[in-house]
């Protein structure tokens, strides 16, 4: 018996026969797109590009934006292209019209590579064509990105009509293969289920299932009906769960549980694909009745990688190509030995992949009419050919829809096809032979383990481009690149349903301990003063969350003497002692990370995802300030000059006060204690009274971290009494505030006088508010403008300092960003943050609740209410998110921090105006903007007065050492927490010189850096 390989090799040798008597169109040498794509080969900037120019145009209207946008892309380009685009932006400008259509057409010829048709009339074309070369279809509906109820209510009924219309079209028509009609029906409709359901969160699949299930029902009701197969697409590793549960769910309801004509996908670069295939299987031997996976490799592989690393979570994808193919095959053995419950389909266009399929079929007995392959449209023209010469079941997976909705799907072809790793490439465009495109993908693996390949894959190793070639083609220099090596600490991934399980787990818990009563802390002493401060629940204020000891003038005294006593020990301990302290915290965070997430959800409101990541914040500030610190805690030589030497370092300034809000309630508190703490000072910690339970909290981990006593003490109480007396104390020589705009000048004022017998002058450390803007500019992609517009405004109920609340949006766009706005507002879930998956949950207090209703009534008499939710529980402090339209600059509610969830939209004529509407204001905090055109994208850079400026995303959610966070004018002092320069507020620099020459004699050189000076007791 032939070994499996040889028969592979043998297949794949036909299949290869077959292929090369036609010529493969997308990979040739005629014609726009291949001309492009060539190109994209050779520059990666191109491409980089080339991608984004074709994401903008299907979104410009006037042929003059054509032609501007190709000019502010490709112009500065150095390669065989550049010339050619600056003649024709030349003649472009004086023929507009011309060019624009011209490339418009272009374009869209290059996405009809692609979409089989833009409505199902047109679609219908290129099946009837299919069904005569005998290869089948599944049409999927384009339009992924929805962004509220509405969209996806449009897009349910549009899969419903596009079943009618393909059922009706193809009546009479007969299987390709004359034989296996029972298994395999002519309509088939591939559905992406994130487009059904615009509020999925991985943390909630509950929710997710609860509303797709109704939208899904209507459609496989009719399916059923028509004798149609629908099959769930697979996306992002994020819907994957949900995905599967839905799938499972409702097969397993009565009215469907024997109807065989349902499918899935499975994603062969996902390490656990394997897991969920055989869950599947299992689940579809439980149920009896027959269902379909079609086994892909996965479209989303750039996207995970990116997210995952950004988020700090573990790479869900495999990282080398061979390892997914080599899975693919893994997988693709487990569904044929499985036959009798599942029927496979094979989705590839890698003849490897493909052959291997066909070898293990024969091998295992399995009758070619019993599964089949898939293609995409448009790709792999000559393999669909040969597959159907051979005698396989060929389906087409054909998109259907206009151009911008396609966008997302045309780029992920676009990638695809250009990616070094495809076996498309390799074949039709590289000439790569058909022995290495056939080698076993488990044999490359060991052969890399075993370090006879030098890098990941056969296809890298083939088309060779140096790290340091793409570095500099993508525009870079060879310089140390920018950021420093600070990694963050990870989100919680709540796609996985083991953190969905502890965070349950952990808000059950923490509601057994509501009600407790914490102390102050003292020189490590637990006090009670009698006088207690309550906590309460926003989302159910008769609710206590605990009850913290009040500290009055008296405590604070206390407070004072036991910090400045300690400070003389702590101020020489080694900064690196201080340091692991710490590290230590952080470990106790991440050790306790759920339980304090619970606490958050309780105490101040946050959704899960929110009160995650305050903590996740918190841990980073411990970490990232306890590496800056070794960045300057060594005194370093500031010039190598013979006979003298001068040394450079810093002392803590000495007792700090820090005041911190409710609304990161652990991030903010611990990020100034830190930075505090870790420079030598030490700390009086007031948190908000709102939040006075995670302070107790933080102080508890600080003791179990081994603080010693009255290095750090913490004092709720009222800000205006004991607060003010701190602040005003001469005890106190420095103060760290986050906070209001009216507390924050008070205390920057008061900090002002000096008081008799004070040593230092005060320095205050002072964040305040925002009014932050966005602008929309005509050419911003909508989908991500709104729904990042949307998170901005209202995530944790737009009680974040960064938050936006004026969204300002061009004249051009004006209409389509309000429709879309609205409908979006319209479908966010409000309601208690227990709850998993709540976008906007209660505001922080009565007084909160208060204000900014009355702030809505001043915005009804200025402006035009244009939406309010409706759907509000009714206890707790839950304010319906509102946006005003019609908003004038010089209004109360443009001007004033409303801190809720209120947003002002403003209309400006053009860039100019949108600009100066964006910095009309006392504060400078975030600010975003969304474009697509790189020129307005460099103005926006240079001219948006903000510390913190987010270029298409959202303007919250900053994270330590990427973003440092913190503004100026109104908004604060210029400091920026979690940056390089945040701990050198905390400190007084000081240089020591010493004369090293003795008679005449001097060391030849002083080292670079020296032990710190310490104090020999
Ligand atoms: C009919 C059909 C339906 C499809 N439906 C879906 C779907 O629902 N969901 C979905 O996600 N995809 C789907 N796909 C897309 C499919 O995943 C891609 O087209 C496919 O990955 C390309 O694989 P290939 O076997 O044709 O090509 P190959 O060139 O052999 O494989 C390319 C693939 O390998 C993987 N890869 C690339 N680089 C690496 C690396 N460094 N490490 C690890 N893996 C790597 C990626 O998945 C990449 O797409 C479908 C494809 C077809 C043909």
């Amino acid at each position: 018996m032939r070994s499996l390989q040889t028969e592979i090799e043998q297949r794949g040798a036909r299949i290869f026969e077959l292929v090369d008597r036609h010529p493969e169109p997308l990979f040739s040498k005629a014609g726009f797109y291949q001309r492009l794509m060539a190109l994209s080969m050779r520059d990666e900037r191109f491409k980089v590009q080339m991608f984004r120019f074709v994401d903008v145009l299907p979104s410009l209207r006037r042929s003059g934006d054509i032609v501007q946008h190709l000019d502010e892309y490709f112009t500065d380009m150095r390669n065989g292209f550049a010339p050619l685009v600056r003649t024709g932006v030349r003649t472009a400008k004086i023929m507009p019209w011309i060019s624009g259509q011209l490339l418009r057409w272009n374009v869209s010829g290059m996405a009809h590579q692609f979409i089989a048709g833009k409505n199902p009339d047109d679609v219908m074309k290129t099946l009837r064509k299919r069904h005569e070369q005998k290869i089948g279809f599944t049409v999927d509906l384009l339009g992924e990105a929805v962004v509220s109820e509405k969209e996806t209510d449009e897009y349910a009924a549009r899969c419903l009509e596009l079943l009618e219309h393909l059922a009706r079209e193809t009546d009479g028509w007969s299987d390709p293969l004359d034989g296996g009609a029972g298994l395999f029906p002519v309509v088939n409709l591939s559905v992406k289920i994130s487009a059904l359901y615009s509020q999925m969160n991985p943390a909630d699949p509950a929710d997710a299932i609860a509303h797709l299930a109704p939208k899904l029902r209507p459609i496989l009701r009719r399916a059923k009906e028509l004798g149609a197969f629908i099959n769930f697409d697979m996306e992002s590793f994020s819907d994957k769960n949900i995905t599967l549960d839905l799938f499972k769910t409702l097969f397993t309801e009565t009215e469907f549980r024997d109807w065989p004509h349902a499918g899935i996908v499975i994603q062969a670069y996902l390490r656990d694909a394997e897991k969920d295939l055989v869950d599947l299987i299992d689940w579809g031997r439980a149920r009896r009745t027959r269902f379909t996976v079609r086994l892909v490799k996965g479209a989303y592989w750039d996207y995970e990688k990116i997210k995952s690393t950004q988020n700090g979570w573990s790479i869900p994808v495999y990282l080398q190509k061979p390892e997914s193919d080599a899975n693919f095959e893994s997988l693709s053995r487990v569904l044929l030995e499985n036959e009798s419950i599942v029927t496979a389909a094979f989705g590839s266009h890698n003849v490897r992949s493909i052959a291997h399929a066909q070898a293990l079929a024969d091998e295992l007995g399995i009758d070619r009419t019993r599964f089949e392959f898939q293609l995409l449209y448009g790709m792999a023209g000559p393999v669909k050919r040969a597959l159907v010469e051979m005698g396989y079941r060929v389906r087409e997976y054909c998109p259907v829809g206009e151009l911008l909705p396609g966008m997302s799907y045309l780029v992920r072809r676009l990638l695809e096809n250009t990616s070094n790793e495809g076996f498309l490439r390799a074949k039709f465009s590289e000439n790569a032979s058909d022995e290495i495109l056939l080698r076993d993908p488990s044999e490359l693996l060991r052969e890399n383990r075993n370090g006879v390949l030098p890098r990941s894959t056969v296809m890298t190793t083939m088309i060779t481009t140096s790290l340091q070639d793409r570095h500099l083609a993508l525009g870079g220099s060879l310089d140390t690149p920018a950021g420093d090596s600070y990694e963050n600490a990870p989100l919680t991934n709540f796609a996985l349903p083991e953190n969905h399980e502890k965070m349950r787990a952990a808000l059950r818990e923490m509601r057994t301990r509501l009600g407790r009563e914490y102390p102050l802390v003292i020189n490590g002493e637990k006090l009670s003063t009698g006088k207690t401060i309550a906590s309460i629940n926003p989302s159910s204020p008769d609710e206590i969350v605990g009850a913290v000891t009040e500290a009055g003038i008296l405590e604070a005294e206390r407070a004072v003497q036991a910090a400045r006593d300690a400070l003389e020990k702590w101020r020489w301990t080694p900064f690196e002692e201080r340091a692991q302290l710490l590290k230590r915290a952080a470990a106790i965070m991440d050790r306790r990370r759920f339980e304090l997430s619970a606490l958050e959800v309780f105490e101040v409101g946050k959704p899960w995802t929110e009160a995650d990541g305050d903590i996740r914040e918190a841990i980073d500030f411990c970490l990232f300030y306890a590496q800056q610190v070794r960045r300057f805690g060594r005194p370093r030589l500031t010039q190598q000059v013979p006979g003298e030497e001068s040394y450079y370092h810093y002392w803590p300034r000495g007792v700090a006060f820090v005041i911190a809000p409710w609304n990161f309630p652990l991030a903010i508190l611990c990020g100034m204690t830190t930075a505090a703490l870790v420079t030598g000072n030490t700390v009086i910690m007031k948190p908000a009274e709102q939040s006075a339970v995670c302070g107790a909290m933080l102080m508890e981990i600080f003791e179990e971290a081994g603080v010693p006593p009255g290095v750090l003490n913490y004092l709720p109480g009222k800000g205006s009494q004991m607060g003010a007396h701190l602040v005003d104390h001469k005890d106190v020589d420095l103060i760290a505030f986050t906070g209001s705009r009216e507390v924050g000048l008070r205390i920057w004022e008061s900090a002002g006088i000096t008081r008799p017998g004070q040593r230092e002058l005060k320095r205050v450390i002072c964040e305040m508010g925002g009014k932050n803007a966005v602008i929309i500019d005509s050419d911003a992609d909508l989908d991500e403008a709104i729904i990042d517009s949307i998170y901005s405004a209202f995530g944790y109920q737009g009680q974040k300092c960064s938050a936006l609340s004026r969204l300002i949006v061009l004249e051009e766009n004006y209409d389509r960003v309000l429709e879309r706005l609205l409908s979006a507002a319209a479908s966010l879930r409000v309601g208690n943050p227990e709850e998993p998956g709540m976008t906007v949950g209660p505001v922080i207090d009565k007084t909160a609740y208060e204000r900014i209703l009355n702030y809505i009534e001043i915005g009804k008499s200025e402006a035009t209410l244009a939406f309010q939710h409706q759907n509000v529980p009714p206890k707790g402090y839950f304010i319906p998110p509102t946006i005003f339209v019609d908003v004038k600059p010089d209004m109360r509610i443009a001007r004033e921090e409303i801190f809720g969830p209120v947003l002002s939209v403003l209309k400006a004529r053009n860039l100019d105006e949108a600009l100066k509407l964006a910095n009309g204001t006392d504060y400078a905090l975030t600010a975003g903007f969304f474009s697509r055109s790189p020129a307005n994208i460099e103005r926006a850079k240079a001219e948006i007065e903000a510390g913190n400026v987010y270029i298409n995303r959202s303007c919250t959610g900053a994270v330590v050492g990427r973003h440092p966070f913190g503004g100026f004018k109104m908004s604060g002092g210029g400091t920026k927490a979690g940056g390089e320069d945040y701990l050198l507020q905390f400190v007084v620099p000081r240089v020591v010189t010493e004369n090293i020459t003795r008679h005449g004699f001097a060391p030849e050189e002083a080292p670079l850096y020296r032990d710190e000076f310490r104090v020999r007791s």
